[in-house]
């Protein structure tokens, strides 16, 4: 630690209740690498919601979904018909609210339940809008000191002629539960299914991503953007081992596909009757690809609802399945395994991608919860995330000064954590991110030096 940051880590000490002041330290800070960032969540809500609007889709007047055709089961309005009537203003504000935290009381439904249920209801708003939110997204990390971003962002639809998949799977999830070695049955699926045509299939997504990713010139000399393809933990199986076979896939065709991630509920039934074998095959695709890296979710629960499982090994298991990145890793005390779980974290240099925001609405964690400090006592580095900013209805400036508001974390500890963020990023290309590394270091320095200018008596 040089003087200077002593001299910050200090001056936050002194105004670690006042977070007006420290937003206004923080805006000016770098923040190096975002590692835990879900494209669609963290999209601001009202912008989805104008595209929405402007690509003529048909929204439920009961639960706020919107569709590209008015489908059978429910009531529909025509997007652009209903901003022409008299209840559009309150109409917007409901839909806000269903599609985000906003005004969020708890009263209904629980704040996890709630959370989750969003996604399904803006998903064919996504893709209309998915050039426009990658500029957004972009100028959202410049004006908040983001240098690096991997953000979780598209997952491959099933394709017809993988439909033999469905039989192959059916006796998997019992073997799995019972530790059966599947790599044998796997190995079979594998084989019919890496043909050449699905081979094309995942090279042309992978041309269309460059394409637009280049178009869009959504890297320069300041930011540089990596995608996670993202597979659906809560479909049935084979569509699990499809969409896995597809990221890892999509990872050695692209140099802007750098990883994989799991995504959906953690305390869902079908995550927990499954994530044995979801972990197999993951252990069995890294084999295959070895370019791959992989992080996974893990951890993202409270301990009410760890204890309703039978083994809740979650962040252990992760691990052992070669995840080189765990995110939110919040259960780690009620794991029965904590300690080697953390040496191992510690000694393969496995981080912990750290979630605040998120954690104290989903979870409905309180600071002093936080397992982090006991991450960081062990060793395990630690890097920031952001999750979903956009239905959490936040901001990294925001997510900083909470660190140092209501964490009692330091400025050492948040550059550690944002120059981590360069150094356990998955990006392929290590010149580029020396490159990255050493002008992240100098941003720091450069803010360190106008910290003494300005806020020094
Ligand atoms: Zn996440």
């Amino acid at each position: 630690m040089n003087s200077t940051e002593a001299k910050i880590n200090t001056w936050i000490e002194v105004h670690r209740s006042d977070e007006n002041l420290l937003h206004a330290l923080v805006k000016r800070m770098p923040k190096g690498g975002d590692l835990h960032h879900h494209f669609d969540g963290s999209l601001l809500t009202e912008n989805l919601m104008n595209s929405a609007v402007e690509q003529g889709l048909w929204i439920s007047t009961e639960d706020y979904t919107v569709s590209k055709t008015a489908k059978q089961g429910k009531e529909w309005e025509y997007l652009p018909d209903l901003v022409q009537d008299e209840i559009w203003e309150n109409f917007q504000k409901d839909w806000l609210r269903a599609w985000s935290i906003e005004d969020f009381d708890g009263e209904e439904t629980a704040s996890d339940e709630h959370f989750f249920g969003i996604f399904p209801k803006f998903f064919d708003a996504i893709p209309g809008y998915t050039e426009a939110g990658l500029l957004e997204t972009k100028a959202r990390c410049l004006s908040e000191n983001i240098c690096y971003l991997e953000t979780h962002f598209e997952n491959f639809p099933h394709r017809a002629e993988n439909d033999f998949l469905e039989e192959l799977a059916k006796p998997w999830i019992s073997a799995a539960i019972w530790d059966v070695n599947l790599n044998k049955e796997f190995e079979a699926a594998f084989k019919k299914l890496h043909t050449k045509s699905n081979q094309k299939f995942a090279e042309a997504t992978c041309r269309r991503m460059e394409e637009v990713h280049q178009r869009l010139r959504l890297d320069d000399e300041t930011f540089t953007l990596r995608y996670l393809m993202y597979v659906l933990r809560l479909l049935p199986s084979h569509l699990v081992f499809e969409q896995m076979y597809f990221a890892f896939l999509a990872c050695e065709k692209s140099e802007l596909v750098v990883g994989i991630n799991l995504v959906g509920a953690e305390n869902h039934p079908i995550t927990q009757s499954e994530k044995t074998l979801h972990f197999k095959m993951i252990s069995f695709f890294r084999k295959k690809f070895r370019t791959a890296s992989v992080a996974l979710h893990a951890g993202e629960l409270t301990k009410e609802k760890t204890e309703n499982f039978m083994y809740p090994h979650t962040i252990s298991q992760s691990v052992q399945a070669g995840a080189k990145r765990i995110g939110h890793g919040v259960a780690i005390f009620w794991e029965w395994d904590e300690e080697d779980t953390l040496n191992r974290m510690r000694e393969k240099e496995i981080p912990l991608e750290l979630n605040f925001g998120s954690n104290e609405f989903i979870l409905g964690i309180k600071p002093e919860e936080h397992p982090w400090r006991r991450y960081q006592k062990a060793g395990v580095p630690l890097v920031f995330g952001s999750d979903d900013l956009g239905i959490l209805r936040s901001d990294r400036n925001r997510e900083v000064t909470r660190f140092f508001s209501r964490y009692g974390g330091n400025y050492s500890e948040f550059k550690a954590m944002a120059l981590n963020g360069i150094l356990y990023s998955f990006l392929k290309d290590q010149d580029h991110k020396n490159r990255m590394m050493n002008r992240l270091k100098e941003d720091f320095d450069t803010f360190e030096k106008t910290f003494e200018d300005e806020c020094q008596p």
